[in-house]
């Protein structure tokens, strides 16, 4: 059976008459235990609950091809907190974790500011270096993120998961940008994959999540005591929103990947773009590792224009594209991404993340506001 197919179906229950056919939210911080309580599925709302199942049970089925291995998922508040439970459950003061360079601001900062005081060495390498045995010789946790974001590192996971191994390593990787119906980091020999839902998994800039998945079943069963004990907990609300966003996921991932390579081609048509960075364009110098491992390139590209105030004109002018940080939601978004500070870009740096409108009005947005430039 075909991803788009499981994925539009993920929610469904069992077809028991009378019954609905998606399950509500579980609004529960208790369940009924009589007796020894050894039999109850579910006992106390931070162990484990029945919305949690439902969208644990959905979204293994994508990170693995039909017929594969199961994996086994947890979910946590935010794609943050779904990280702190790997680097947590895996990483003891004197172990070393190689960490890509290019990785989401936010990981470089959460094993800075909290790992490296517990005794945690962080050893950065670039994209380039992973596959360099003896880069990552010592190290318990090798950490890729790719496509990288904003830069679009495209990072072999078939070939850095073979030589993690061959030194002892374990390689996670942090699937957010591609997310699992595009990209399935367990397949191709990685150990974890890491997601932010708050993402294009569930589309709409309206809630946090974060989910691992692994094929280890001692891990995963540490994983969610870890998420037990620190309390990272998702609401049953939002990870009912976020199943009830699955089932969408193959529609909204199509139109957006689809929307945001007719715009990287259209910018590269423009003398006012000095460079366009997408994975699905031939000008990409991993164009066809992108194309071996992932389905769809997915919503977000990057492009510089002159400077900062071009930048900033830019946005201003167009009126289709929301200005804003994130992505993957069904409105384009982008911002302009030097202005945080994070992120080693050029001034006049956009990262753009195409939404589902219709093509032909996101291009004369993107034309007028490139043509006031001049
Ligand atoms: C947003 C993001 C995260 C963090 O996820 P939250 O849900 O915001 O906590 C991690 N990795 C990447 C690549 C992200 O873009």
């Amino acid at each position: 059976m075909k991803d788009a197919t499981r994925a539009v179906r993920s929610g469904l229950t069992p077809a028991v008459a009378g019954t609905a056919l998606q399950q509500g939210p579980v609004f529960a911080s208790t369940f009924h235990t009589p007796g020894s309580g050894a039999n109850a599925p579910y006992s106390y709302g931070c162990a484990g609950q029945p919305t949690w199942t439902a969208l644990e049970t959905a979204i293994a089925q994508l990170e693995v091809h039909f017929g594969s291995p199961a994996a086994q998922v947890r979910v946590y508040a935010s794609g943050s907190a779904a990280m702190s439970a790997v680097m947590g459950s895996l990483l003891k003061a004197g172990d070393t974790i190689v960490l890509q360079d290019g990785a989401y601001f936010g990981t470089r900062h959460l094993l800075q500011e909290f790992f490296v005081p517990m005794g945690v060495s962080v050893r950065l390498l670039s994209w380039k270096q992973l596959t360099d045995p003896h880069a990552l010789a010592g190290a318990r946790l090798v950490w890729a993120e790719t496509p990288g974001n904003p830069g679009h590192e495209i990072v072999d996971i078939a070939a850095v998961a073979a030589v993690a191994h061959s030194v002892g390593a374990l390689l996670a990787v942090d699937n957010t940008t591609a997310c699992p119906l595009s990209q399935k980091p367990l397949e191709l020999g990685a150990d974890v994959s890491v997601c932010s839902n708050s993402k294009a998994m569930c589309g709409h800039n309206d809630l946090l999540l974060g989910h691992v998945a692994v094929r280890d079943e001692e891990l995963a069963q540490k994983l969610g005591r870890y998420r037990g004990s620190m309390g990272a907990i998702a609401g049953p609300m939002e990870a009912w929103l976020a199943l009830r966003s699955l089932a969408t996921l193959p529609l909204r991932l199509d139109r957006m990947s689809t929307n945001a390579l007719a715009l990287a081609k259209f910018l590269q048509t423009r003398q006012e773009v000095t460079a366009v960075l997408y994975p699905g364009l031939e000008s990409h110098p991993d164009h066809a590792l992108a194309v071996q491992q992932m389905t769809y390139f997915g919503p977000v590209l990057g492009f510089t224009l002159r400077n900062q105030q071009a930048a900033g004109n830019f946005l201003t002018r167009c009126t289709l594209v929301t200005e804003a940080t994130s992505f993957g939601g069904m409105t384009t978004t982008a911002e302009r991404r030097g202005r945080w500070g994070h992120d080693p870009v050029a001034p006049g740096f956009i990262r753009l993340s195409a939404g589902c409108e219709d093509i032909e009005d996101l291009l004369n947005d993107l034309g007028q506001a490139l043509d006031s430039l001049a």
